[in-house]
Formats: C-alpha cells, sequence, structure tokens
C-alpha cells in the first residue's frame, strides 16, 4: 500500500483530503506544519508528499527545499490558493522550481488530485 504525507495546516481540507485519500486505499500520515511534516518524512519515508504551501511554523516552500536536500528523491506535490498577499500560482511556481512534480490550485481538483496520485505511486 502506498504511503502519502498529508502536510496541511487548515483541519477541514486535511480532514477532507485525508479521508478521500485513505477511501482511494492509501496510507495517509498527517502534518500540520512543515516543521512536522519534516519530522514524520524523517521517522518514515513516504512514497509521496502532498504539501500545501502556506503554513505556520515552517512553510510548504522551506519543507519542500528542506526534504529534498536531506532526501533528493522525495516526491512532492503542491497545493496552494496563495493568501490575500501573495498570489498561489507564484507559490506553486516557486514549488514546482523547488521539484515539485505538480500543483494544484485551492480549491483542490480531487479527481485531477487522485489521478496525479495514481500515476506517482500506483494503487
Ligand atoms: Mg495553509
Amino acid at each position: 500500500m502506498a504511503k502519502l504525507l498529508l502536510v496541511e495546516d487548515d483541519e477541514q481540507v486535511r480532514t477532507m483530503l485525508g479521508e478521500t485519500l485513505r477511501d482511494e486505499g492509501y496510507d495517509v500520515v498527517e502534518a500540520v506544519n512543515g516543521r512536522e511534516a519534516v519530522e514524520r518524512y524523517r521517522d518514515c519515508p513516504c512514497d509521496l508528499v502532498i504539501m500545501d504551501i502556506i503554513m505556520p511554523e515552517k512553510d510548504g516552500v522551506e519543507a519542500i527545499h528542506a526534504l529534498r536536500r536531506e532526501f533528493p528523491d522525495t516526491k512532492v506535490i503542491a497545493i496552494s490558493g496563495g493568501s490575500p498577499h501573495i498570489k498561489g500560482d507564484y507559490l506553486l511556481g516557486t514549488a514546482q522550481a523547488l521539484g515539485a512534480i505538480k500543483t494544484f490550485a485551492k480549491p483542490v481538483d480531487i479527481a485531477g488530485l487522485l489521478e496525479t496520485v495514481e500515476e506517482v505511486v500506483g494503487r
């Protein structure tokens, strides 16, 4: 069973995505910010990381950078809706420059996300 690390500070979004991915049969580990994401990944490397960008403590851009420096093979899908101060497209472009395989603007296209997850890790 493929193991996914879901990193999202918004509890509602995290719960929804977590349930959706578990329903599809994936083993999902959750983290609420980038710092926790790096700790979880160190404990147990996952097949794929789904990473929100705007988060407290350590944001997704920093976390992708840290993960891929320590574990160059880390596969990441980035998600973001941006904020009133910074456009989601800009953040997702940065995530892609740091090696994210694919990015999704919020609200996340669930069917597209599931398709991408399956492409990357299988079922
Ligand atoms: Mg967020």
